[in-house]
């Protein structure tokens, strides 16, 4: 009996299991030192000049939302191909999501279609906007800088399945997911299915240290021990001479969304593995493009592209309801990413409908994201090769 093999999955090694296991019996548990010390080594890794770790992706996309300022009615673009997480955390703050379409060629958000909207309204209506580099293919991020410019906008790249991901810019430099050269905040998750993976857990990285000091209190509730930033009177802090040592403020309102010192010291000790990763992905991902880009049956898959991160590797075929539940029979448990935001029952309730992202809408009905992990084995890979090219009756 074949095992099941899932489309994406975590691999947990003896080292990092002695990096947790060293941790829990610290002294400390959450807020140690080990956060930040992923935080620096998460920043190196994606050359940024910050980053701040958080509970989770979705934390980390509220906490951007909030230090950006999104407020009732701010009105802020992102693609419908995405988790809706992407989207949701406007909606946390208030604010109204607008999603464009998408490229069909690439799956990532249609800078030209973003562009239509911006010109279509008057200057200042839109906010920022969230372009996502999708299954792992990095967005032209210097590209949607120019446009944001333009229109005076914020950005946050949702970097989420691209850890490594990068794309060549104009000068033809490499230009890495989450760099902070481009976007205002870039985030990433390290649940299991992605590239590094913490239990729960992700990361915010930029390069702009107001953005980073107010993440930075946002994580922890709003609140600030500093004696420079007070903003009570030393008297009414109940000191003399100066702050009294258990004295702190809270000047906004956040939340609590710190990770643990053992999440962290995972995440750390997993990083340290991710270009091995990395390159066993790339490897998959051109083993399925050789096997399979000129059969009839496939339509489209994302194969070879220079700088993905394949997070995903997506096919686009005919009866693909077919092709899933035949793979599913036979263990493999391939899945779909993702049903367009835009047609979730919450998102139609805010207005959107059937027949308004036509590109996301056709992709839909097509694609299928199939295994992709460091720890698949080529057996398994051909496996899954094999299966796919006997439904097709090959
Ligand atoms: C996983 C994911 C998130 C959310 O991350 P969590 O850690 O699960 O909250 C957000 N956006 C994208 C594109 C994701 O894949």
């Amino acid at each position: 009996m074949q095992k099941i093999i899932p489309y994406g999955k975590q691999s947990i090694t003896e080292d990092d299991i002695n990096d947790v296991i060293e941790t829990l019996k610290s002294d400390y548990l959450t807020q140690g030192p080990r956060i930040a010390e992923f935080e620096e080594r998460f920043a190196d890794y994606v050359q940024s000049d910050y980053a701040v770790a958080v509970s989770n992706g979705t934390a980390a996309l509220h906490l951007c939302a909030l230090a950006l300022g999104v407020k009732e009615g701010d009105k802020v673009i992102t693609t419908p191909i995405t988790f809706a997480a992407s989207a949701n955390c406007v909606r946390y703050c208030g604010g109204e999501v607008v999603f464009a379409d998408i490229d069909p060629d690439t799956y990532l958000l249609d800078i030209k279609a973003v562009r239509k909207l911006l010109e279509s309204a008057p200057k200042g209506t839109y906010k920022g906007v969230i372009p996502v580099d999708f299954a792992g293919r990095a967005v032209d991020m210097e590209a949607f800088r120019e446009l944001a410019n333009e229109y005076d906008l914020w950005i946050i790249e949702d970097s989420c399945h691209a850890p490594g991901g990068f794309f060549n810019d104009s000068k033809g430099e490499k230009q890495y997911c989450g760099n902070g050269n481009f976007a205002d905040l870039s985030i990433f998750s390290f649940h299991p299915v992605k590239h590094i993976a913490s239990g729960e857990g992700g990361m915010i990285t930029t390069n702009n240290k107001v953005l980073y000091e107010k993440l930075m209190q946002l994580r922890t509730h709003g609140i600030i021990k500093d004696n420079d930033l007070y903003v009570n009177s030393i008297e009414l802090a109940g000191g003399e001479n100066d702050y009294p040592g258990w004295y702190m403020e809270m000047q906004d309102l956040g939340f609590n969304y710190r990770i643990t010192d053992f999440q962290a010291a995972l995440g750390a000790s997993q990083l340290k593995r991710a270009d091995e990763g990395l390159k066993k992905r790339k490897e998959i991902a051109r083993v399925y493009t050789e096997a399979l880009k000129d059969k009839d049956y496939i339509k489209s898959c994302s194969g070879n592209i220079n700088g993905h991160a394949y997070h995903l590797f997506i096919l686009e075929v005919e009866n693909r309801l077919g092709l899933y539940n035949f793979l599913g029979k036979n263990n493999i448990f391939a899945q779909i990413h993702y049903i367009p935001c835009h047609l979730m029952p919450y998102y139609q309730n805010l207005g959107w409908k059937e027949g308004d992202m036509p590109n996301a809408e056709n992709y839909y009905k097509h694609c299928i994201s199939l295994p992709v992990f460091p720890v698949l084995t080529e057996e398994e890979q051909l496996y899954v090769i094999q299966k796919i090219n006997s439904f097709y009756g090959e």
